[in-house]
């Protein structure tokens, strides 16, 4: 588990979740399921069936693709 990071040292594999402000600190654990937050984040942003939904899709990109 890493420490959060400031925008300087923000990678762009850093989860983008704001966990302080002023100055501004990002979650900085590795985003999951192609969003733009960690897995613990995914579950704070998504409701229960956004989340289920997300993770389809990073399990099954294809079967999404071809619904869309
Ligand atoms: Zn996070």
């Amino acid at each position: 588990m890493s420490a959060p990071v400031s925008i300087i040292d923000l990678e762009s594999w850093h989860c983008r979740r704001v966990v302080q402000e002023a100055p501004a600190l990002y979650c900085g654990q590795p985003k999951a399921f192609g969003t733009s937050w960690c897995e613990a984040c995914c579950a704070k942003v998504y409701s229960r069936e956004g989340l289920e939904r997300i993770k389809f899709a990073a399990a099954h990109p294809r079967k999404l693709e071809r619904v869309a």
